[in-house]
């Protein structure tokens, strides 16, 4: 069964620019600071969808979605995610478990885990195969108030992902 088991890591940063909300995890997040970006600059979609496609060997979120096509303006990550998510799903690919890191001096993300771990699962689902919020694990680390994270002008975000196929 090891052979149809397989990991993949998505990394993703965007600067910071003043004025809010912050959007992080498909939500929009009170706050002084938003995230700089072609589409809605959420991180941790990026790191997440990046981490999918690596595992099944389908490439990376810049060749599914370039910056350059004004299609991406703007654009909800949760639509990438979906786009690139359930075609996997159709192929035969399930989520047994994401783990993620989100790199942020402020806010204090611990009270927006539970809605964002709700919203990247039903994102995530497809009639097909449920995800469910227990299989994705959600964490903060400040950059100690040290380097671009911790002078609050860049956001970042790291995701393991493990899926499998019969
Ligand atoms: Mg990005």
């Amino acid at each position: 069964m090891w052979e149809k088991l397989r990991i993949g890591l998505g990394h993703d940063s965007h600067r910071l620019g003043p004025n809010g909300p912050l959007r992080l995890g498909g939500i929009s997040i009170p706050h002084d600071h938003h995230a700089v970006g072609h589409s809605d600059a959420d991180v941790l979609l990026h790191a997440i969808t990046d981490a999918l496609l690596g595992a099944a060997g389908a490439g990376d979120i810049g060749q599914c979605f370039p910056d350059t096509d004004p299609a991406n303006r703007g654009r909800d990550s949760r639509d990438m995610l979906r786009l690139a998510w359930h075609p996997l799903v159709e192929a035969g690919w399930r989520i047994q478990q994401l783990d993620c890191i989100v790199f942020a001096q402020r806010p204090k993300l611990l009270p927006y885990w539970p809605t964002i771990r709700v919203e990247i699962a039903n994102t995530l689902t497809h009639p097909l195969a449920t995800v469910r919020p227990e299989q994705i694990g959600v964490k903060a680390k400040t950059g100690e108030g040290v380097g671009h994270i911790g002078r609050q002008e860049a956001i970042a975000a790291q995701c393991v992902a493990l899926v499998w196929s019969n």
